[in-house]
């Protein structure tokens, strides 16, 4: 980002320009003061100004200050707040006070604030948006012949209908008689309703009804109830647990920051001790399962030595010596391969019984003998 440089005379100058913006606002014309008009403007309305402020604000039927209106804050004329007369040299008497806009032309008898929806302005119920309509009342609609005047159902932050709201233009006295904040003594022009950072807020966003700033520690630590918000409900467990259990800690003078700070050291403790929980645990089991494996290869479970048995082709026996498997081809000599083959003979040519040959030779015991020919196991089986 290319920037500029100012020296100091014209940095110190656009500060003054600011300053000249903010105390006249449009009471010049848009043609600037000379130095001597200036002074003589700063001297005849900034005490007036001080002493004949007036609050604007734009209030839901609970008296919160839904809207608090500031400079260039916009009215339904489409005109921006500072566009308005907003000093005047006597109070009147009647009510409410008008604030009537000055740019030329324009027919707005008093300011009206109307909300937007985001960045959109809100329609009426003959569909067109607000700044399509006349700006005196009754407000009709400049594009259609059905209305009879402006009416929105657009709700406020407050959840109550636009209409439901009306413009407050109030003096400080009333203002603080009605319990609402009225801030420092300011010279600039058309300040409205603003008198500190959290006026710039809506009404529902400040927490408050009033706007006066960051709401005490008896609202903010005050006990959860069935009107309070589903989070705070859900989370009304995590909050008490939050609290240090001494109660004797939870004293006035302690502070709602040591009640907390204390909560939070409180939880991590918690969380300390399940971790070292879950770690004796996992030692345990770790330790388990080796006393099981050292126990097993002593030869202690008789399904371990079964299975061990299985893998050798042997089946233990009640006297401990081993025994060929069912169908395996293991014999103790020719005589077994013979007798095998005779029971095979008997059965697929009966009556046609061959005797038994002459064998040669012995076969050594525990050697497997498969031959592929019809040989018989001879001696002179070429294989
Ligand atoms: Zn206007
Ligand atoms: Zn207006
Ligand atoms: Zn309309
Ligand atoms: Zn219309
Ligand atoms: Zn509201």
């Amino acid at each position: 980002m290319e920037g500029f440089r100012l020296n100091a005379d014209a940095a110190l100058a656009v500060d003054e320009y600011l300053e000249y913006k903010r105390i006249v606002g449009e009471d010049d014309g848009g043609k600037l003061m000379s130095p001597q008009e200036y002074a003589d403007y700063k001297r005849r309305v900034l005490p007036q100004r001080e002493r004949n402020r007036l609050f604007v604000s734009w209030s839901g039927p609970t008296g919160m200050d839904c809207k608090l209106v500031g400079p260039e804050t916009p009215c339904f004329c489409t005109h921006r707040y500072k566009q308005h007369q907003t000093d005047l040299e006597e109070i009147p008497k009647e009510r409410p006070i008008h604030l009537p806009c000055r740019v030329h032309g324009c027919r707005c008898a008093s300011y009206l604030y109307i909300p937007r929806n985001g960045s959109q302005a809100i329609r009426c119920h003959c569909k067109h948006p607000a700044n399509e309509h006349h700006e005196y009342e009754p407000y009709v609609c400049k594009k259609c012949a059905v209305c009879k005047g402006f009416q929105s159902s657009f709700s406020c932050g407050c959840g109550y209908p636009t209409r439901a709201h009306q413009m407050v233009v109030e003096t400080k006295e009333q203002r603080v008689d009605r319990g609402k904040p009225v801030g420092h003594d300011v010279p600039y022009a058309a300040m409205g309703g603003l008198t500190g950072f959290s006026s710039l807020a809506e009404g529902y966003l400040r927490l408050d009804a009033s706007g006066v700033g960051v709401p005490g520690d008896d609202l903010l630590n005050a006990p959860i109830t069935a009107h309070d918000h589903p989070f705070l409900r859900a989370h009304s467990g995590t909050a008490a647990s939050l609290l240090p259990h001494n109660s004797s800690r939870s004293t006035a003078d302690a502070g709602a920051n040591n009640s907390l700070t204390q909560g939070i050291a409180n939880l991590k403790l918690r969380e300390e001790e399940d971790m070292a929980e879950l770690e004796k645990r996992y030692q345990e089991r770790i330790k388990l399962q080796r006393q099981q494996a050292r126990t097993g290869a002593s030869g202690r479970a008789p399904y371990q030595a079964k299975t061990q048995s299985r893998g050798k082709g042997k089946q233990a026996t009640p006297s401990g010596k081993a025994r060929p498997l069912r169908g395996a081809l293991v014999v103790a000599g020719w005589s077994d391969v013979w007798r095998g083959e005779r029971a095979v003979r008997r059965a697929t040519h009966p009556g046609q019984e061959t005797p038994a040959p002459a064998l040669t030779g012995a076969a050594p015991s525990g050697v497997e003998a498969v031959c592929c020919c019809c040989c018989r196991m001879s001696a002179s089986c070429p294989t």
